[in-house]
């Protein structure tokens, strides 16, 4: 489907493979013009022609490591400043499946900055000018070991737990403001992801492998529902709904002036 209005521009990071590239292709077809960030510029230029090609929409490019500060630092301003700029599409990240004691200090160190810091100051930087149009949408790539953290590296599904509950927190802020937020949190999906972690995906179990394509078009039709979390492959929201206000009815008695009874030291 190819549509001629124009949203404004989405900008995508990791859009050079896997989930990112699909979602290139679904916002084009949606009339996103987009910028697309990642490393590999080839990778870019074939996503970047495909969409050129199908949609005709304009489609800009920016090679970047988002781990270099000054590169960073670069998307921050262009995201600041670029009042085209309607959609951030943060879903660059990396993954880890070896346990922690059998992992390099510096891959848990590398998955927590691009995962957690790169997120939240490309969040930082687009905030404050979708809070002054009070319009923009932020999509936010989690993951579901956000909720089972025992699956893969903690330091993984850590920086996925910190990526749903910094969305949740957006969405307590921004919502007011016309600024729609979405973590999304996939299950193992068909990507080089796995390989790039370090588990071909093929070793997995094949019914718990969804592939690229329904896991994003499944994720937009959760923002088109207005969903602040999306479950790809959850059945029954009720269930994510029960969690929620077990979470919730945690809240009155999470700070209190005395330990509960059971932890008071007896004198
Ligand atoms: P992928 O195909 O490996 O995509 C990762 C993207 O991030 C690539 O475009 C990669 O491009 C880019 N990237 C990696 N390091 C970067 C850096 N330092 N600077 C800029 N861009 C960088 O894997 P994917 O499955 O599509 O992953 C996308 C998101 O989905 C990730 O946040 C991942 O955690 C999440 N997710 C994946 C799964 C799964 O099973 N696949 C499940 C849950 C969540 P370059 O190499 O060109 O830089």
């Amino acid at each position: 489907m190819t549509t001629h209005t124009n949203k404004g521009r989405a900008v995508i990071t990791g859009a050079s493979s896997g989930v990112g590239a699909v979602y290139a292709n679904r916002l084009a077809n949606r009339g996103y013009d987009l910028i697309l960030v990642a490393r590999n510029r080839e990778k870019l230029g074939q996503v970047s022609a495909a969409i050129t090609e199908g949609t005709g929409r304009k489609v800009d490019i920016i090679q970047a490591d988002l781990t270099v500060p000054s590169e960073l630092r670069a998307l921050e301003e262009k995201l600041a400043s670029d009042e085209s700029i309607s959609m951030l599409v943060n879903n660059a990240g990396s993954g880890a499946t070896k346990s922690l004691v059998d992992s390099a200090a510096d891959e848990l160190e590398a998955v927590i900055t691009l995962n957690v810091t790169v997120l939240t100051r490309l969040t930082r930087a687009i905030a404050p000018a979708f809070v002054k149009r009070g319009n923009g949408a932020i999509i936010n790539i989690s993951s579901i070991t956000a909720l089972a953290p025992e699956l893969l590296n903690g330091s993984y599904g850590g920086s996925k737990a910190y990526v749903l509950a910094f969305t949740q927190s957006l969405h307590k802020e921004l919502s007011a403001k016309g600024v729609t937020v979405q973590a999304v949190l996939p299950g193992a999906i068909r990507t080089a992801f796995w390989d790039n972690a370090g588990l071909p995906v093929k070793h997995l179990p094949s019914e718990i492998v969804m592939d690229v394509e329904p896991l994003v078009d499944a994720a937009l039709a959760g923002l088109d529902q207005g969903e602040l979390v999306t479950i790809p492959s959850l059945p029954e929201p009720a269930d994510w709904r029960r969690f929620e206000e077990a979470r919730a009815a945690l809240g009155p008695n999470l700070s209190h002036v005395k330990p509960a009874a059971r932890y008071r030291v007896a004198t």
